[in-house]
C-alpha cells in the first residue's frame, strides 16, 4: 500500500513517501535499543519534563497540528485543534502522576529486610496506529509508555505520514534524546518481521480486528506481549424514563463524533417501545438537518470519511443492510460530489444478521432497535461480538446500577457518551480487544513487574 496524504475533502494527492528500506529500519531499531538503556535509568522527574514539553508544544500549535489531521483525514477543524489539546493533557497526566505510578510498593520491611514489587521498563514498545484519531492513539501510548522509561516506534496508517512524522518532531522538539520516539515509514507488510526482531519488547495495535488478529498471532509467535485496541459497535441505549431531548441530542454527537469513525461511536440505538417512536423522529430529524461539507469550514458538522474505500465500504454495508430488510429514515447514499462524503444515515427495522447490526460500521450511520424493556435492552445491546464501550439513558438509579453491571463492555456511561480520558482505562472485551490504555492501567501494560525480595543487610 502506498503511503501517501490525499485530502478526503478533495481528492487531491498531497504529498507520498517511499517504504523506509530494510537498512533504514535497522538503523532506527540499533538507536531505539541504544536509547533505551539511557532513558530507563533517566530520573523519573526528567523524562516527565519531555512530556510537559511536549503538552505544552501541543498547546501552542494545536491548531496547525490540527490543520494537518484535517487536510490528511478531513477531521472537522475544531475538532481537530481539541484532539490536539486532549493529548496535551494526558501528556501531562503522565507528567504529574508518573512518579507516584512507578513507585515500588512495599510488602514487608524490617531490619535488614525489604520486600517490594517493582515496576521497570521492558524496552523497545511498537505502536502500529491507526488514521483515525492520528494524534490521540499515539499520545495515548506514547505518553505513558515513555513516562514509564520505555520508547517507541511508530507505525502509523499509510493515509497519514505527515501525522506520523509531526509526532517524532514533537518528541525531538519536546528534548526526548535520539531514538526514544521514532516513526517508521512502512507498510502493513513489514509488521511481522519487526515483532520478530529481539529489540522489540511489546507491541500495541489500534485498529481493525484483521489488524488485531495478524498482529496478536505474529506476537504470540514470538512470545511478545501485545495489547489490542480493535473495533467496536457500541450500543445506546434509551429507556422509557429518560430525559428524552437529552437522549437525541447525546446520540446525534455520539453517532456522528468524527463523521463516525470512531471505535466508540454509539452505532446501534437500543429504544424502549415506549419512547422508540419519538426518539426515532426527533434523532432523524436531527441526522437529516447536520451540514455535511468542508472540514475547513466552522459551519460543518459533518466532514469527509477518510478515503474513498471506507465510503465504499459504508455504502456496501448500508446497501447489504438494506436488502436484508432495513428501512432508510434518512440518507443512505454517498454523496455525488468531489471528496468521500456519506450521507448521515438512520436505518430502522435492521435484521439482527444484517451488517448494520453485526458489524462495525465506520460512517454516519445509526441502526435502530426496538425493545420491550430494560431486559431486552440489555440482550440486545450484548447481542454482538464486540465489547468496547456502552451508553445508556435512563433516571431510576436501579436500573441505572443494572446496566452498568450487565452491559459486556470496557465503559458504561449513564446518561452521557461514551469518551475516552486519561485517568480511566481504556479498552474492550470480546472481539474489541484485550489489555487497557489510560490512566495506571495502561502505564503498567508495558511493565517487568518485578518481585524484588532482599534480606540479610542487617
Ligand atoms: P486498520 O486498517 O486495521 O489499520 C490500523 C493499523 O494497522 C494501520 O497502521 C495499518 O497499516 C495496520 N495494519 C492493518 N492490517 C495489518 C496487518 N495485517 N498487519 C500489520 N499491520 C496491519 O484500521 P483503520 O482503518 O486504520 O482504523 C479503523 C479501525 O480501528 C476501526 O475498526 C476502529 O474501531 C479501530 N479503532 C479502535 C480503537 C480502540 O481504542 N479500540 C480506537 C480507534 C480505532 P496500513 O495503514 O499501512 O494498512
Amino acid at each position: 500500500m502506498a503511503i501517501e496524504s490525499v485530502n478526503p475533502a478533495t481528492g487531491e494527492r498531497l504529498r507520498s513517501f517511499d517504504e523506509e528500506s530494510p537498512d533504514t529500519v535497522e538503523r532506527k531499531l540499533a538507536r531505539a535499543a541504544a536509547a533505551w538503556d539511557g532513558w530507563r535509568r533517566t530520573p523519573i522527574a526528567a523524562r516527565a519534563a519531555v512530556l510537559s514539553r511536549a503538552a505544552e508544544i501541543l498547546d501552542g500549535e494545536k491548531d496547525s497540528f490540527g490543520r494537518l489531521m484535517t487536510l490528511e483525514m478531513g477531521k472537522l477543524a475544531a475538532d481537530a485543534a481539541a484532539e490536539a489539546h486532549k493529548c496535551a493533557t494526558a501528556c501531562r497526566y503522565y507528567a504529574e502522576n508518573a512518579q507516584a505510578f512507578l513507585e515500588p510498593e512495599v510488602v514487608a520491611e524490617g531490619p535488614g529486610s525489604r520486600d517490594e514489587i517493582q515496576l521497570q521498563p521492558l524496552g523497545a514498545v511498537l505502536a502500529v496506529m491507526p488514521w483515525n484519531f492520528p494524534f490521540w492513539q499515539v499520545i495515548r501510548f506514547a505518553a505513558p509508555a515513555l513516562a514509564a522509561g520505555n520508547v517507541g516506534l511508530l507505525k502509523h496508517a499509510s493515509n497519514v505520514p505527515q501525522c506520523a512524522l509531526a509526532l517524532e518532531d514533537l518528541f525531538r522538539r519536546a528534548g526526548a534524546p535520539d531514538g526514544v520516539f521514532q516513526t517508521l515509514l512502512i507498510g502493513s507488510g513489514a509488521v511481522e518481521k519487526l515483532i520478530g526482531d529481539d529489540r522489540i519488547a511489546a507491541v500495541t495495535v489500534t485498529g481493525s480486528e484483521g489488524a488485531g488478529r495478524a498482529i496478536a498471532a505474529a506476537a504470540g509467535r514470538h512470545l511478545k506481549k501485545s495489547v489490542l485496541e480493535l473495533g467496536g459497535s457500541d450500543p445506546f441505549v434509551v429507556l422509557p424514563s429518560a430525559e428524552l431531548d437529552r437522549a437525541v441530542a447525546t446520540a446525534v454527537k455520539a453517532r456522528t463524533v468524527n463523521a463516525g469513525q470512531s471505535c466508540i461511536a454509539a452505532k446501534r440505538f437500543v429504544v424502549a417501545e415506549a419512547v422508540y417512536d419519538r426518539f426515532a423522529a426527533a434523532f432523524t430529524q436531527a441526522m437529516k438537518a447536520l451540514v455535511v461539507g468542508d472540514p475547513a469550514d466552522p459551519r460543518t458538522q459533518i466532514g469527509p470519511l477518510a478515503t474513498a474505500s471506507i465510503r465504499d465500504g459504508v455504502a456496501d454495508q448500508v446497501a447489504a443492510s438494506v436488502k436484508a430488510g432495513a428501512r432508510v429514515l434518512t440518507g443512505g447514499r454517498a454523496l455525488e460530489r468531489t471528496g468521500f462524503y456519506y450521507e448521515p444515515t438512520v436505518l430502522a427495522d435492521v435484521p439482527a444478521d444484517a451488517p448494520a447490526a453485526r458489524d462495525e460500521v465506520f460512517g454516519p450511520v445509526a441502526a435502530l432497535f426496538r425493545v420491550r424493556d430494560a431486559g431486552e435492552a440489555i440482550a440486545v445491546a450484548n447481542a454482538t461480538p464486540f465489547g468496547l464501550g456502552a451508553a445508556a439513558f435512563t433516571r431510576d438509579p436501579a436500573e441505572a446500577e443494572r446496566l452498568a453491571r450487565e452491559l459486556a463492555a470496557g465503559s458504561v456511561f449513564i446518561n452521557g457518551m461514551v469518551a475516552s480520558d486519561p485517568r480511566f482505562p481504556f479498552g474492550g472485551v470480546k472481539r474489541s480487544g484485550y489489555g487497557r490504555e489510560l490512566s495506571i492501567y495502561g502505564l503498567r501494560e508495558f511493565m517487568n513487574v518485578k518481585t524484588v525480595r532482599i534480606a540479610g543487610m542487617a
